[in-house]
């Protein structure tokens, strides 16, 4: 920034300046200079009044002048490197320089950022080649349809988050996660953009770590089912509605029946420990007690009711809660898998779905409304097939 002292040392010539700053540089006292020379100003602000150096190698990157800076005083640090002006434009070479130049490339490079990040969600969330429909397993297509159901006319779905559509939220958030890897799910572009923009117009939210940041995008924008009949446009959400409904309905001829039991397996499995959702069982658990405990459940649905499992689960985890420590969550799995060994009464719980896909799939693929809780879940699947 140019000073306003520049033209002090108008009333001497070159030579005198030269050796008024020669004196000065050699340590004489500025009140005797500034009354020897004749200078009008006040005795700290000497140096501001002498001639500027200018970097003849250092050029403005906007009007290509060389640069220039202010002498240093005598006092000051060998070391001190002194900020450097253009001589034409207001750029100064400074770390946040306010020019009106720098601003205006620090807003394109913000939009700039924000426009590649918008093009690699775009890219890797939005413009993703639909699936073909027949490609769709039974278990997606009736995930699929209880995403539809709520609110079928609508091309986006955004009221996921509020539908239990399977026990526990945790567990629509995986599932919903897995589609979008597989691609069956996508999401809606402008909602994507716009909130990306908030992401980084917001103050509040800039302080997310990236991966926050994404999912902050990717959980409040409206998601899209990305399934072609005809090889190339996605299909309209009502007419896939109407046809998955009908294919589900005859899902003993359409799907697979392992496919059928396996889902049915995993769904009861999900409703048989809904309860410890409830009580944060699952918090700070390790994937492979998860896994075990899946398998303890599955072990006891060969011998018990949907119902009775659910008791099961329920009375084992009274008993951890009272014992506390040194019982850990594994012995409460291993209590489980072993339950006729070691108590003889059980609680019973609701014989209710949990979950909206529970119920779509006792009404449209069992044809029950919940009769299956009440029976064992192998020996009504095959009742089921042998109807
Ligand atoms: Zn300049
Ligand atoms: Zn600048």
């Amino acid at each position: 920034m140019k000073n306003k002292y520049q033209d002090i040392l108008s009333h001497l010539s070159k030579d005198q300046i030269d050796e008024l700053m020669s004196r000065y540089y050699k340590g004489e006292k500025n009140d005797v200079l500034i009354e020897e020379y004749n200078i009008n100003i006040k005795s700290v602000l000497l140096v501001k009044t002498f001639p500027v150096i200018i970097h003849e190698n250092r050029l403005c990157p906007y009007c290509s002048t060389p640069l220039f800076s202010y002498r240093t005083g005598k006092n000051s640090s060998s070391s001190t490197i002194p900020e450097q002006y253009c001589q034409t434009c207001d750029h100064e070479d400074v770390y946040i320089c306010n020019c009106s130049k720098c601003k205006e490339k620090r807003e394109e490079k913000k939009i700039n950022k924000i426009k590649s990040e918008e093009e690699i969600l775009l890219n890797k969330y939005c413009d993703v080649q639909p699936i073909p429909y027949q490609n769709i397993s039974f278990t997606d297509s009736l995930f699929i349809l209880t995403l539809l159901l709520p609110d079928s006319e609508l091309r986006c779905i955004n009221n996921y988050k509020e539908e239990n559509i399977l026990p526990h939220q945790q567990n629509t958030e995986k599932a919903i996660l897995k589609m979008i890897d597989n691609k069956i799910l996508t999401f809606n572009k402008d909602d994507l953009i716009n909130n990306n923009q908030l992401i980084n117009n917001h103050k509040d939210v800039c302080y997310l770590s990236s991966e926050e940041k994404i999912n902050f995008i990717l959980f409040n924008s409206k998601l899209e089912i990305n399934i072609t009949r005809n090889g190339q446009n996605k299909t309209d959400n009502s007419e896939l509605k109407l046809l998955l409904k009908t294919d589900l309905l005859l899902s003993d001829i359409n799907y697979n029946k392992e496919d059928i039991l396996e889902s049915f397996l995993n769904l009861s499995t999900f409703e048989a420990i809904s309860y410890l959702y409830d009580k944060d069982f699952f918090f700070k658990i390790e994937e492979h007690q998860i896994k075990n405990l899946r398998d303890s459940i599955r072990v006891l649905l060969k011998t018990y009711t949907l119902s009775e499992t659910k008791g099961i689960v329920n009375t084992c985890y009274k008993d951890y809660q009272k014992n506390n420590l040194p019982y850990k969550k594994n012995v409460f799995i291993k209590n489980i898998r072993e339950f006729d060994k070691k108590m003889k009464n059980y609680d019973r719980l609701s014989w209710q779905p949990r979950c909206l896909f529970s119920m779509i799939f006792c009404l449209l693929i069992l044809k029950t409304e919940h009769d299956y809780f009440q029976e064992n879940v192998f020996e009504f699947f095959e009742q089921y097939y042998s109807r």
